[in-house]
């Protein structure tokens, strides 16, 4: 039997700030800027917390801070010093337990796909995994429907302006935008894909309130004890924050269609993206491919060469500020998204782009 269900006492939003080495994770960063736009929408004076999990990680708050997070609730112990599931599912669990956040936001990394799950089984919570949208039930949020949606919004089961979190992702493939509700527990629990929300303005030197959490734990506690961490020699794919990417699709023909994107890619300073098509033929590696089940992208300029625009490429992808298509056929949906079409053959069009940068 839940014993987690007196919804008064559950306050304020919670964020995993999650870090390796020092280092935070971008959605880490994000989601305290989400996180931030939220407990305003809350109001009744509802924070946003990052909680800090580390050893020896306290000098990390003034980031935390500095990116929108009204307090830090720290928990540094030396058996966190590398993340394990037993370590930081117990560490968090019993903090939740003890001062009740309303929602907790996890990136969906490895890790944070690791941990949500556990966290929220152990307190007997609901989660939605790889949400891409999140909402407070408000009018506010109402009045998005009215705008957005053909719906009768007196008919949408849930919406009673509780102020209870819509967490929206992806369904069935990708086709259609499924939003999801916890309606009788809490703390609402969500994954959120890197990439997608957006980080607030950088205010160095602001400040909030440190918490220091006890971390009951000890050896026993873990079953898994991390000897060595090796770091793989292969080439790590920045996608997520890559300022501009060249992407290729089937209409590259082959594996050696990628050396123009890659040309491409070198002369504006890009990354080289892919469509799944391109990826599941074996040309290029998974780590570049863009979309619902590969990285989600958010760069200024998003190059889509051969690529027809299908919906789950779509939604990795058409959130970019400028996207430039090039497409043989003109009727492919990639130009429904575009801010420039280019019909024409990619191998003629990409090369001519080239030349004309160089005489730029
Ligand atoms: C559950 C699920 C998850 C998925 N996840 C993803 C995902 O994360 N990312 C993703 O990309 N897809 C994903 N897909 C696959 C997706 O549905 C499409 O199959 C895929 O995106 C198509 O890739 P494409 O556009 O490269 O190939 P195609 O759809 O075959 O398009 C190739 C395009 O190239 C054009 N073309 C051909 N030759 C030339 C030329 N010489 N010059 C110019 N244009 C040319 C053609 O006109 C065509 O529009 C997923 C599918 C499912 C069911």
């Amino acid at each position: 039997m839940a014993t987690n269900n007196n919804f008064d006492e559950y306050k304020n939003i919670w964020v995993f700030a999650e870090q390796r080495g020092g280092k935070f994770e971008n959605v880490a960063l994000e989601l305290i800027g989400e996180g931030y736009r939220l407990s305003r929408d809350i109001g009744d004076g509802c924070k946003v917390c990052a909680v800090l999990v580390g050893s020896g990680v306290e000098g990390l708050a003034s980031e935390l801070y500095a990116h929108g997070a009204d307090n830090v609730y720290l928990i540094d112990h030396p058996l966190l010093a590398n993340y394990t599931t037993d370590g930081y599912t117990k560490a968090i669990t019993d903090d939740i337990n003890e001062h009740k956040p309303e929602i907790m936001l996890l990136g969906a990394t490895h890790i944070g796909r690791d941990l949500a799950p556990r966290i929220a089984a152990r307190l007997d919570t609901g989660l939605t995994a790889d949400c891409t949208r999140l909402d407070v039930d408000t009018a506010k949020y109402k009045e998005y429907l009215e705008k957005n949606t053909t719906l009768d919004t007196s008919k949408i089961v849930g919406y009673d302006d509780d102020k209870s979190l819509k967490q929206t992702r992806p369904a069935f493939g990708g086709n259609l935008m499924a939003t999801i509700l916890c309606k009788s527990t809490r703390p609402q629990m969500s994954t959120v894909r890197p990439g997608v929300m957006q980080k607030l303005d950088l205010h160095e030197g602001k400040t909030g309130e440190l918490i220091k959490l006890d971390a009951q734990l000890s050896d026993t506690d873990l079953r898994v004890s991390v000897l060595d961490i090796v770091k793989e020699a292969k080439e790590r794919v920045s996608l997520s924050g890559a300022e501009i990417i060249c992407a290729g699709g089937r209409g590259l023909g082959n594996a050696e269609g990628f050396e123009l994107i890659r040309q491409l890619a070198d002369k504006v300073g890009g990354e080289v993206g892919a469509s799944r098509a391109a990826v599941d033929s074996g040309w290029i590696d998974h780590a570049r491919q863009v979309g619902q089940t590969g990285t989600t992208v958010k760069p200024r300029i998003y190059f889509a060469c051969g690529i027809s625009g299908a919906i789950q490429h779509l939604a990795g992808m058409q959130a970019s500020d400028c996207i430039i298509a090039i497409n043989k056929d003109p009727d492919a949906p990639i130009f429904e998204v575009a801010d420039y079409g280019i019909v024409g053959d990619l191998f003629q069009v990409i090369p001519e782009i080239i030349r004309q940068w160089d005489m730029a």
